[in-house]
């Protein structure tokens, strides 16, 4: 679904299949957020193309964090034209901790290699200008992306309507996930695109939203 001149979203909704939502921010250099499961990314790309986003022009695939309902469908980008991208933190736990994730699912871990990584700081794709943020609890490397000019933040699963990131997976830190939900509740945010569930949008239920999950379940 095309959100703003440049912003499509692609919310995963079943009740009986786990995958994740799928962001593309169209420019002079095109990028795509977390695509996914690999059986699902086909679907996804009809998907883009349904709203007239040629699927073919994407030049860069960045992983908000190493779990397979993320990461797997990189492995359909893997090509000289697409660069993928996570965080240095992400890439060594998935593969010196976390890929046993990957069997416990009857998958196994992609062969990808990073093209490069993500820090914490500004990231410059064409004309757009993003900040990453690096915001461990769910994983050790999960990133969150907030693109200033729209106030658009892209959480990962660090944070959902009425829910974060869960911290019993290898990795998980329910310490450091309370740090980083806090850290993005300080962020001037419109649009709230996270992992998994839908989107919010608008300031004043977003830091409604923020306030529950910090005095509630934090
Ligand atoms: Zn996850």
């Amino acid at each position: 679904m095309q959100i703003l001149d440049n912003l499509y979203i692609y919310l995963w909704q079943s009740s009986t299949e786990n995958n994740c939502n799928s962001v593309v921010i169209d420019g002079k250099v095109p990028m795509l957020i977390d695509p996914g499961h690999l059986h699902r990314v086909e679907n996804l790309l009809d998907r883009m193309r349904a709203d007239g986003f040629d699927p073919g022009r994407i030049k860069v695939v960045v992983c908000t964090h190493a779990h397979p309902d993320h990461l797997e469908g990189a492995l359909a980008f893997k090509k000289p034209s697409v660069k993928i991208a996570m965080s240095r933190q992400e890439e060594r736990f998935i593969k010196e901790v976390g890929w046993p994730m990957y069997m416990a699912q009857g998958l196994t871990l992609p062969d990808f290699r990073v093209d490069f990584f993500l820090e914490e700081g500004d990231l410059s794709l064409g004309k757009h200008r993003f900040e990453i943020l690096l915001t461990p609890g769910h994983s050790p490397g999960s990133i969150c992306i907030y693109w200033p000019r729209h106030k658009v933040l892209v959480a990962g699963d660090v944070v959902f309507l009425q829910g974060v990131g869960r911290t019993d997976l290898p990795g998980g830190d329910a310490t450091a996930l309370k740090r980083s939900v806090d850290r993005l509740s300080r962020l001037d945010v419109d649009l709230l695109i996270s992992g998994h569930g839908p989107a919010l949008q608008g300031a004043h239920d977003i830091e409604a939203n923020f306030r529950f999950i910090l005095s509630v379940l934090l």
